[in-house]
């Protein structure tokens, strides 16, 4: 007898029957497959009818939709994680419950899964920008403290994990906006919850509300740079994702006779020129940082007496300066008085590898001294290297054999050293130093015709 099997639709390894394990699967209609709901699902069309909002759905309202016609499904059995102290289990959602003013960007929500051997964790941002140096991320017993920076406002991920983690990792994308957090499990176990969520978990704030958090860096080596300016370099902990966007400070604290003492710091790469060669980025795990001893400051004189393995207290990063605001520029002045050169070193080496339309990069850069002069080598063999990058020195107290600029900034020098490369280019003019400088060197560019979006003032 022939072995003619029944003929059966679906076909036995269909995904419209009932699978192996005996999870039973809704049959379609004939005539009907899974391409009909793909081709639904990618139509672009507004299927939750929520226009793409996410709403917060308590276990009544989802039993109330019941109905062959009117049907809600819980998927991975979100728990809210608004309050501190709860179970985080799979696939937590959040969302906020203030009314959004009308420039806060989206509150961002997060996911998780895993393997035998990694817990990822995505966080939606949709912040189309989105960087790893955005993202701050420290990991200390069992604790996970991430930070991500949207526009103005932070976002907080604190939680104590449900089970012990080897190392992480950061990835965050620009075109979606969404951050991983890869955590490498330390025992190939399944978690059944990520953790318990802390006070502030989940929170979406702006980032004057958050609280500064500092981790402590040593001290890892130490050169001088001039008579009274060390280049100061800080080991991050383990366990610590912190790169400074460029542009923006951190804060240093140490305690001075019993006393916390904070000051903020921009910092630098290791080296103006090497850096500038190196495509890859500094090594991460160090931070540098070019300071300025005042022999009866507060907090420098402290500062320099730090012996290496010595520890401080660095803090997250801060600023509003994006470098979406010099990509396209064509003429760049950058205005700066002693250590007011800080900002400008990273900004520096992103123009001359981001800045595809530029023409011309200018230092003016204001001391009293030729031995106040920060990485005037360096300065100048750049000048050599790359002809886009043009370096000026204005003294204010120079020795008789110089021959350079002098005096301090007036209308008259500016007009001169800010002359743009063509009528009408996009320019963007950068001013750092003491207040007074800021102060009057922007009264002067004013005066010069610049409008507010062409000068950016780095302070705190
Ligand atoms: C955003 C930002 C980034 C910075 N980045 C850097 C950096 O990368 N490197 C760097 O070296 N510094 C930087 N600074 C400056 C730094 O934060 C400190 O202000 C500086 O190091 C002085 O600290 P101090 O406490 O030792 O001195 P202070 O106690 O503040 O005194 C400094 C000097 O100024 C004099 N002085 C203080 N107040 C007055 C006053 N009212 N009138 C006249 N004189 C006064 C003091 O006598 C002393 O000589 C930055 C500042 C800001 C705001």
């Amino acid at each position: 007898m022939l072995n003619v099997p029944a003929p059966s639709f679906p076909v036995p390894s269909s995904q419209q029957r009932v699978s192996a394990g005996g999870r039973n699967k809704t049959p379609l209609k004939p005539g009907r497959s899974l391409m009909d709901w793909i081709k639904v699902k990618s139509s672009g069309k507004d299927l939750t009818g929520l226009k793409g909002r996410l709403i917060e759905v308590t276990e009544e309202e989802l039993a109330k939709h019941n109905k062959k016609t009117d049907c809600w499904i819980c998927i991975r059995g979100g728990k809210s994680t608004e309050n501190a102290g709860k179970e985080i289990l799979n696939g937590a959602f959040s969302n906020s419950k203030h009314p959004q003013e009308a420039d806060k960007p989206i509150h961002p929500r997060y996911d998780w899964f895993q393997t035998d051997s990694t817990v990822t964790m995505v966080i939606y941002t949709k912040q189309k920008d989105m960087s790893s140096d955005r993202v701050t991320v420290d990991y200390q017993e069992n604790i996970l403290r991430g930070e991500i920076t949207v526009g103005d406002y932070s976002y907080l991920l604190l939680i104590e994990l449900s089970h012990p983690i080897q190392n992480f990792e950061v990835n965050a994308s620009g075109r979606t906006g969404n951050v991983e957090l890869i955590l490498q499990k330390k025992d190939h176990n399944v978690w059944k919850s990520l953790g318990q969520s802390l006070e502030g978990h989940d929170t979406f704030i702006k980032n004057s509300q958050r609280g500064i958090y500092y981790r402590k860096c040593r001290l890892s080596s130490l050169t001088e740079i001039n008579h009274n300016t060390r280049l100061f370099c800080f080991e991050l902990p383990q366990g610590c994702h912190l790169q400074v966007p460029v542009g923006h400070h951190v804060y240093l604290k140490i305690t001075i006779s019993g006393i916390e003492v904070v000051k903020p710091y921009t910092p630098v790469s290791q080296a103006l020129i090497t850096d500038l060669l190196k495509s890859s980025q500094d090594n991460e795990q160090y931070l540098y940082m070019m300071i300025k001893i005042y022999p009866n400051g507060s907090f420098t004189p402290k500062i320099d007496t730090l012996a290496i393995g010595d520890y401080v207290f660095v803090s997250s990063p801060r600023g509003c300066f994006r470098t979406a605001q010099v990509e396209k520029m064509e003429d760049i002045f950058l205005v700066a008085a002693g250590t007011g050169f800080t900002p400008m070193v990273k900004l520096l080496r992103h123009v001359l590898n981001r800045a595809s339309n530029l023409r011309k990069v200018k230092l003016i850069f204001f001391n009293k001294t030729e031995n106040d002069i920060l990485w005037r080598e360096q300065l100048e063999n750049l000048c050599l290297t790359d002809k886009r990058f043009e370096a000026q020195f204005i003294l204010s107290e120079p020795s008789d054999l110089w021959t350079g600029y002098k005096g301090q900034i007036s209308h008259s020098l500016l007009s001169e050293a800010v002359a743009r490369s063509k009528k009408d280019s996009k320019v963007l003019t950068c001013i750092c130093g003491p207040n007074g400088f800021i102060d009057q060197g922007t009264r002067f560019l004013e005066g010069l015709g610049f409008s507010q979006e062409e000068i950016f003032v780095f302070r705190e």
